[in-house]
C-alpha cells in the first residue's frame, strides 16, 4: 500500500538548529513498521546550512517512525544525517548522544523528562499581548483559565492530540507564566513498565517540536523557542531537563543525586555553553532562574540551578531537575552533557555505526 512518510530532521542552522522536513511516498506491505521499512534519501544540504552548493547531498537515514497524526495511514519518520564518508554530519548531535550512551554502558539506565516551554505568536506579538504595549502583569496566567488569561488553547490542544496520535511519551501541558506562553512535558511518566531513555525521549522531543510548529500553520500560530522572547518583566522560556540514573531511582538513591550535583557543579560552565543560544537573557536570577555564573541547588528551590522536588527528597530516591537548558536547547546535547558528567563519561566522539540498531519498533498503523 502507498502512503506519506514525513522525513524529518534536524539542520545545521547556528545558533539554534530546527526541525525541518520532506515528504516521500513509499509502499509498506503490511507487517509491522520499523526504521528499516523506509529507504534511505537525501537533499539539498546547502539550503540548510549542511554542505556546500557544489558537494550538496546529504544522506537521510531513518531512526524512529511514529505514525503521523496529521494524515491517515502516514508516517513521521525521524531521521540522522550523514555525509558523503558515511559519517555523522558535523550537525548530527544524535550520533554524540548514541556515542556517549555506548561508552556509559547499561548500568546506568538514564531517565529523562523535558519540560519544553514555548511562546506563541501572531502578527509579531505573543498571543495576548495587544498591539501595541503589554497586557495585565505576570501573575494570572501560569495555569490561568479564561478569554483573559490563556491565549492560544486551541492550538495546544491540537498539538496535545497529536502528540497522542503519534504515541510520543507526552506528560502533561500547562499555561505559562507569561501570556501566551505554554509548556508541554515527555518523557517518564510514572507507569509501570514504561522506560524513558534519553534517546527515545530526545527523539520525541524533536517530532513534538516539528508538529508544533506544523500545527501553527494551520492556525496562523508561529511557535518561538527563544530563551527570552520578551525583554523586561516577563519570564524566559526554558527546556528543564529532569534526570535519572538507576542508582538515583533505587532505594537510597539520594547519595547519588548528590554525587550527581557535585559533579554537574565542577562542569556548570561546560553545560551552559551548550544549553541553548542567548541563555544569559533569561538565568539572570530573577523570573524562578539561577544566575548565569552561579551554581546553587536546592530541594523544591526553583531560584536553583538544580533543583530536587520535594518529593524526591521525601522519598529518598527519585531523580533531578536541571533547570538551566533553554527552550531552544537541543534535547540531543543536553542529554550527551547530563550523561557524560553525571554518569563519567568523557570525550565520546560519534561513530558511523548504523543508528539503526538503536531504533525503537512501533507497531503498523
Ligand atoms: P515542574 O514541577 O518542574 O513544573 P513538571 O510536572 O512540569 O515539573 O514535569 C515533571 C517532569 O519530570 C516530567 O518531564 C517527567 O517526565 C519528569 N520525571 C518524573 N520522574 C522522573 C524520573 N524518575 N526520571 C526522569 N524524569 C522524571
Ligand atoms: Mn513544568
Ligand atoms: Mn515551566
Ligand atoms: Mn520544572
Amino acid at each position: 500500500m502507498h502512503t506519506t512518510a514525513e522525513y524529518l530532521w534536524v539542520d545545521g542552522a547556528q545558533p539554534t538548529q530546527r526541525i525541518r522536513s520532506k515528504t516521500r511516498i513509499v509502499e509498506l506491505n503490511g507487517g509491522p513498521v520499523d526504521p528499516w521499512s523506509f529507504p534511505e534519501w537525501g537533499f539539498d544540504g546547502s539550503s540548510t546550512n549542511q554542505a556546500a552548493g557544489d558537494d550538496s547531498d546529504v544522506t537521510l537515514r531513518p531512526v524512529a517512525v511514529v505514525p503521523d497524526p496529521l494524515r491517515v495511514g502516514g508516517y513521521l519518520v525521524l531521521c540522522e544525517t550523514f555525509d558523503d564518508a558515511g559519517l555523522p554530519h558535523a550537525s548530527n548531535t544524535r550520533a554524540r548522544l548514541r556515542a556517549v550512551l555506548e561508552q556509559a554502558g547499561d548500568d546506568h539506565a538514564p531517565w529523562v523528562g523535558f519540560e519544553q516551554e514555548y511562546t506563541l505568536f501572531a502578527d509579531g506579538q505573543p498571543l495576548g499581548f495587544p498591539k501595541d504595549g503589554y497586557p495585565e502583569p505576570q501573575g494570572p496566567y501560569y495555569c490561568g483559565v479564561g478569554a483573559d488569561r490563556a491565549f492560544g488553547r486551541k492550538m495546544v490542544e491540537a498539538h496535545t492530540r497529536a502528540c497522542l496520535e503519534a504515541d510520543l511519551m507526552i506528560y502533561g501541558v500547562n499555561a505559562e507564566v507569561m501570556a501566551g506562553q505554554w509548556e508541554f512535558q515527555i518523557g517518564y511518566r510514572g507507569v509501570a513498565g514504561e522506560t524513558a531513555d534519553a534517546l527515545t525521549v530526545s527523539d520525541h522531543l524533536w517530532i513534538a517540536r516539528w508538529l508544533l510548529h506544523r500545527i501553527g500553520e494551520d492556525f496562523g500560530i508561529s511557535a518561538s523557542f527563544s530563551n527570552k522572547p520578551v525583554s523586561g518583566d516577563w519570564n524566559g522560556a526554558g527546556n528543564h531537563t529532569n534526570f535519572s540514573t538507576r542508582a538515583m531511582r533505587e532505594p537510597g538513591g539520594m547519595s547519588a543525586i548528590r554525587d550527581a550535583i557535585f559533579a554537574l557543579q565542577t562542569r556548570h560552565a561546560e553545560h551552559i555553553a551548550e544549553y541553548g543560544a542567548g541563555l544569559a537573557d533569561r538565568l539572570t536570577g530573577l523570573h524562578e532562574t539561577c544566575s548565569i555564573d552561579e551554581f546553587r541547588s536546592g530541594v523544591a528551590d526553583r531560584g536553583a540551578s538544580i533543583r530536587v522536588p520535594r518529593q524526591v527528597q521525601e522519598r529518598g530516591r527519585g531523580y533531578l531537575e536541571d533547570r538551566r537548558p533553554g527552550a531552544n536547547s537541543d534535547p540531543y546535547r543536553v542529554c550527551a552533557l547530563l550523561i557524560e558528567t553525571i554518569c563519567g563519561v568523557s570525550g565520546a566522539t560519534a561513530t558511523s555505526e548504523s543508528p539503526r540498531a538503536s531504533a525503537a519498533l512501533v507497531g503498523a498503523g
